[in-house]
């Protein structure tokens, strides 16, 4: 008989009823959840029971503007009082999407031509790779399919990019990687490039590149897909010349490159890309989270001019593109995407991220770079990490034990002292990623909790 549901807790309802993403399922089915929220404002959440927490990931380094923005609800609001949805196959188009695609393309890095619309990171990495083979079957390489990944990347969830994604635990019990996709080394300092200079780490990683495009042929790679900085593998920026010089292979190979700036754009990094930032140069770049700073689901595919040319020609072999989402171009994502646009522009956000960036990384530094068990604090602008390591050898790191939970435990300790973090997979490793909007005092007080945590778990490791 099915049970009533009427008299339960909404965290009992949620243990019972919800299968949650990326949780341990039994655990959760036993434990149900430790917070059930219900408001948020700027960058504090509330639940039920009316306790507060700063949110120092922006949910999953995505609500930028901070919660609660009535200039971005009352644009939803506008919309769909005024087209609530219309699709955009065979030409249909409406008014929001044509004008956010004119945006983005404004401001996007030079040489960008066509804005492809999806509703997530996963579903337009997804459409990336679709587009490269599309692209080098027009040109009449069918065997250019291979796509290149880093170790500790992360580009979604879907069967293609789950795959993409270099961490192992989004390929346990799902069969994947599929048999396309190859990995890299990760441009990671403090494991990869320990005890080597810059130019030193990044010799090692173009040769690993090479080697790798030596070993399968060039003939046999279509795109290879970067993060500007590494997010949920670790919030990883690469050594000093990395890009100039991996483009520089990627070109010689005529092997495209897809900068995956979910986490990065619209002003994570203090400026509105992490590839024009970094000078990373992409055929296509892939937008997601901060362009509706989450207050729809929107994704979006920057495509250059160089690929575009190749698809747009490819009518005449492959018939209309045969490809796209019920949801692509959906007016309500465009309007919150322009609203949010707007509020970045008018409230100048980025400066704002440079200045609470510079911050927040001084205070990370000052509060774990002399920690026992800290091995790098790591970041740049408003995104930064802590890696926790039992030891740090003339050798190089020793991990803890996973078993041990050691980042999980810190994130849990921090939540209890009214900070929400993240503890990042198959590592020690604690991210932030606040609002933009974050107020310097909630900024010390995320790290002064992160700090306690960790005394608290160092004492019990003792
Ligand atoms: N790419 C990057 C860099 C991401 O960080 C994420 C999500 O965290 C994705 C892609 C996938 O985005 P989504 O979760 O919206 O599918």
């Amino acid at each position: 008989m099915a049970v009533s549901s009427s008299d339960l807790s909404t965290a009992e309802i949620d243990r019972k009823f919800v299968f949650h993403p990326f949780t341990m399922l039994a655990d959760h089915e036993r434990s149900g959840p430790p917070v059930v929220i219900t408001q948020g404002k700027g960058a504090v959440l509330t639940d039920e029971r009316g306790i507060d927490y700063v949110d120092a990931m922006a949910g999953l380094w995505c609500v930028n503007v901070g919660y609660g923005r009535s200039e971005i609800a009352d644009a939803l609001r506008d919309q769909a009082n005024q087209l609530s949805y219309c699709h955009a196959f065979s030409s249909m188009s409406s008014d929001k999407p044509a004008l956010l695609a004119q945006r983005l393309i404004d401001m996007a890095p030079a040489g960008m031509s066509k804005v492809f619309f999806g509703n997530s990171g996963s579903d337009a990495n997804d459409t990336q790779v679709k587009l490269v083979w599309y692209y080098n079957n027009a040109l009449g390489r069918p065997q250019k399919k291979k796509i290149i990944a880093r170790q500790r990347g992360y580009h979604g969830v879907t069967i293609m990019t789950a795959g993409l994604t270099g961490l192992p635990g989004l390929h346990a019990g799902f069969d994947l990687p599929l048999p396309m996709v190859r990995h890299t080394t990760a441009p990671r300092r403090l494991w990869e490039g320990h005890g080597l200079t810059d130019a030193e780490f990044t010799a090692k990683l173009v040769a690993d590149l090479e080697e790798l495009i030596a070993r399968e042929g060039a003939d046999t790679i279509g795109a290879m897909i970067m993060e500007p900085v590494m997010g949920a593998g670790g919030v990883i920026a690469p050594p000093e010349g990395y890009y100039a010089a991996m483009r520089d292979v990627l070109r010689r190979h005529d092997i495209l490159l897809i900068a995956d700036e979910v986490i990065c754009g619209f002003g994570r990094l203090g400026a509105m890309f992490g590839s024009e930032l970094l000078d990373m140069q992409p055929d296509m770049i892939t937008v997601a989270k901060g362009l509706t700073s989450a207050y729809f689901p929107l994704s979006a595919c920057i495509v250059g001019q160089k690929v575009w040319d190749v698809l747009s020609g490819a009518g005449s072999q492959f018939g209309a593109f045969g490809h796209g989402y019920t949801y692509s171009s959906h007016p309500l994502g465009a309007a919150a995407a322009l609203a949010n646009l707007d509020l970045i522009d008018k409230e100048n956000m980025l400066a704002r991220v440079a200045d609470e960036g510079a911050h927040m990384q001084a205070a990370l530094r000052a509060a774990f770079a002399d920690h026992p068990l800290v091995g790098e604090v790591r970041g740049q602008a408003l995104i930064g990490a802590v890696e926790f390591v039992k030891e740090v050898r003339d050798t190089g790191p020793v991990a803890f034990d996973p078993a041990l939970k050691v980042a999980a435990r810190i994130v849990k300790g921090a939540l209890d002292r009214g900070v929400i973090g993240r503890a990042l997979p198959s590592a020690d490793t604690v991210a932030f990623s606040p609002p933009f909007v974050i107020q310097r005092e909630e900024i010390d007080r995320s790290v002064a909790a992160f700090r306690d945590a960790a005394d608290q778990v160092l004492a019990e490791l003792r």
